[in-house]
């Protein structure tokens, strides 16, 4: 596997793929990489030429400095599960290399997709994901892009700023990744502790739930449910629970038979901010 730190040199590898006509896949990652993230690149793989991956914690899309600063950063395990799957191409760079002197985000309309969920608790990050997508899209050009519906708000978001921007890359969403007990697979796990990692799983049996209760009950009586079940568990704290429409992110109140939905949450485990979603069926 090729190694880049710098936009320069990456530049000059792939413009040697491009020539050749080769396609490039493309997943971008902050690291502390999981079988998550190897299921994307996997995927990358198997339709692409060459596949890049980049590691990269993006300091615009925090808006907690403590999360920011308590990244998990793994690199060398990182290098060692890349070249396990045979990726071609590892871009890691400074803050510096991307931002220069100025670590700031672009402003994005995302068409209201940025105001749902997410966009509700975490200000900004969305204008820091546009920001960091948007650059590695220009300096890696890939045909395609990986991105896993574990963070289904921000995969509609990148899907809408390729629209809008009309940007030349296909991107591909991919399905959750979860470890033996339902718990979404995520690098900030390592983070929790015994107990609190002992107790996660009890997030994915809860939108297990939602997806049976939702063929059979009304949206706001799952919405008190879930408040009450979380209620009783003193290490989750739930931030936001919404079942809401997959193409326009809205809340839904009540359920049409030509939508598709999936119920999404937030979670804190102590300081741990943990995200899940489950598609339901009408
Ligand atoms: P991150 O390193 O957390 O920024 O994630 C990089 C990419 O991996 C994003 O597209 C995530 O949605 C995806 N990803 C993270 N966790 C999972 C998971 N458990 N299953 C599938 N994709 C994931």
């Amino acid at each position: 596997m090729k190694i880049f730190t710098t936009k320069q040199d990456l530049k000059s590898c792939l413009s040697e793929f491009k020539t050749k006509n080769k396609a490039i896949g493309f997943v971008p990652t902050m690291g502390a990489l999981h079988e998550g993230h190897l299921s994307l690149i996997k995927k990358a793989k198997e339709k692409n030429d060459i596949v890049v991956v980049s590691i990269f914690v993006n300091p615009t899309q925090f808006d907690n400095v403590e999360d920011l600063k308590k990244y998990p950063k793994t690199i060398e395990n990182d290098i060692k599960l890349l070249e396990s799957v045979s990726c071609d191409v590892l871009f890691s760079p400074s803050v510096e290399e991307i931002y220069s002197e100025n670590i700031a985000s672009e402003k994005f309309d995302f068409d209201g997709l940025e105001h749902q969920m997410e966009g509700k608790f975490r200000d900004g990050h969305f204008d820091g994901v546009g920001t960091i997508v948007k650059t590695l899209f220009e300096i890696v050009e890939p045909n395609k892009a990986y991105f896993g519906q574990k963070d289904f708000q921000q995969l509609q978001i990148i899907k809408k700023m390729v629209k809008k921007n009309r940007l030349p890359v296909k991107i591909k969403g991919c399905p959750i990744f979860r470890e033996k007990d339902g718990l979404a697979m995520s690098s900030r796990n390592v983070r929790l502790s015994n107990e609190q990692r002992e107790i996660a799983p009890f997030i994915f049996k809860t939108l297990k739930e939602v997806r049976k209760k939702f063929g059979i009950t009304n949206i706001s009586e799952i919405n008190k449910w879930v408040e009450n079940q979380f209620k009783k568990q003193p290490l989750l704290e739930l931030e936001y629970f919404t079942i809401a429409e997959e193409k326009t992110l809205e809340t839904a109140e009540t359920k049409e038979s030509n939508k598709k939905y999936r119920a999404f949450l937030a979670v804190f485990a102590g300081k741990i901010r943990l995200i899940d979603n489950i598609r339901l069926r009408n």
